[in-house]
């Protein structure tokens, strides 16, 4: 049966052309025997015993993009890169404009999975780079085989895939446009991979893959979730608020969209990030595909340690820079810096952006969750005296439930 419908994909693929969205993590994650996506995440655990990290807390991921080009259009540029960090940062938020296309029907189910990106800052060598890495390679294409992912192999090794997402941005010969490995894959071949027309909202992007929604779509199967019709006729992705498919749906159906599966009149979900729609047809996630996701950064999780990450904060560099390439952020968000970090006896937190620091409450936590200590701030420049933590990594939050920051203390 799984044959059977790997070769209906594959037929309908070369019937339609490079229109047709193709996502080959699937395919992959069976080939590598890697026990994800499947209708349980790679905890064993149902999505009612799916757990969350801090609850609701902010989870913020450093990514690295290693730009592999064989002619200047595959070096695509800055502005094309951040458009993508835009995109991930409005979808993973529900801060999508399109999150109004969404049917009613299906309002109450979308998520604000609370789940950030930014450009690395420091390197796993400790210096102070930026998560954009440019390299020339012999190669003028790959396929869903890895190579894009070892430099020997005319691609570019991966950074410690504990602290950093890696995403490779590179020419794909074969019809799929993106690719991730699930969770619980080798560190040296984890992370996602995107055809560079399909990446991004500006430069060499084509329609319909326009909107940067492929790599939504990949970066949710990185995090362990699986396609909305489970690849299977009518299969079920384990999650309880995705209505059963039929299979998947391609460009941009009128809704409702039934089949003979569909549980009520409300038929597919088709404007899911994991459907095979065209980008701008796309504009959620679920309520259960955001605790399956979250699921996998707490404590138990195979990206548990993504929390302890302090890559996307320059002050931390302990090196030169090894590379400084200007990198402009667009739409920068309100956020807050805790200045000196790692800090030995009183820190100072400068909000940044408009950020509002009064009437905020404060924590320091362990990064096992045990509270430390807990103010509130009544001015907008704030000194905190942390002479009594033991030497370690703590995480603080600020803020409440809706607005809340989450940063990595380091304390000397
Ligand atoms: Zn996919």
């Amino acid at each position: 049966m799984k044959s059977l419908l790997i070769s209906c994909v594959l037929l309908s693929i070369t019937t339609l052309g490079f229109a047709q969205r193709s996502c080959g993590s699937t395919e992959y994650a069976r080939r590598m025997n890697y026990n994800v996506f499947s209708n349980q995440d790679n905890l064993g655990q149902t999505s009612q015993t799916a757990r969350d990290t801090f609850a609701n807390e902010i989870i913020t991921i450093p990514v690295v993009i290693h730009v592999l080009y064989n002619n200047s259009t595959q070096n695509i540029s800055d502005a094309q890169v951040m458009s993508q960090l835009r995109v991930l940062n409005e979808d993973f938020r529900r801060l999508n404009a399109d999150a109004s296309q969404t049917p009613e029907a299906f309002k109450s189910s979308a998520a604000d999975c609370r789940i950030m990106f930014c450009l690395a800052q420091v390197n796993p060598r400790g210096a102070a780079q930026k998560g954009i890495v440019r390299k020339f390679t012999n190669r003028t294409s790959f396929s869903v085989d890895d190579d894009m992912k070892f430099s020997a192999a005319g691609g570019d090794d991966a950074w410690d895939a504990k602290k950093y997402l890696n995403i490779w941005v590179c020419n794909m010969q074969s019809n799929s446009i993106g690719y991730a490995t699930p969770p619980n894959s080798e560190a040296v071949r984890d992370g996602v991979v995107i055809q560079y027309d399909c990446f991004g909202t500006v430069g060499t992007v084509r329609y319909p893959f326009n909107k940067g929604r492929t790599a939504t779509h990949e970066i949710a199967h990185w995090m362990g979730i699986s396609h909305i019709w489970g690849d299977n006729s009518c299969g079920s992705d384990g999650i309880d608020d995705t209505p059963r498919q039929s299979n998947y749906n391609s460009n941009c159906p009128s809704f409702p969209k039934l089949s003979s599966c569909s549980p009520n009149a409300n038929g597919d979900m088709f404007m899911n990030f994991m459907d095979y729609t065209n980008d701008a047809c796309m504009n959620m996630f679920t309520n259960g595909q955001k605790q399956r996701m979250r699921n996998v950064f707490s404590g138990t999780g195979y990206r548990n340690s993504f929390l302890k990450s302090y890559a996307c904060d320059s002050s931390l560099a302990t090196a030169a820079p090894s590379v400084t390439e200007p990198v402009k952020q667009e739409k920068p968000l309100p956020s807050v810096v805790i200045y000196p970090n790692p800090v030995q006896e009183q820190m100072q937190l400068m909000p940044v952006n408009g950020y509002d620091l009064k009437g905020k409450t404060v924590s320091i936590y362990t990064p096992s969750g045990v509270l430390m200590s807990t103010r509130i701030l009544n001015a907008s420049t704030n000194k905190i005296d942390v002479s009594t933590l033991k030497q370690g990594i703590y995480v603080l939050k600020i803020g409440d439930n809706n607005d809340r920051q989450v940063l990595k203390l380091i304390k000397n």
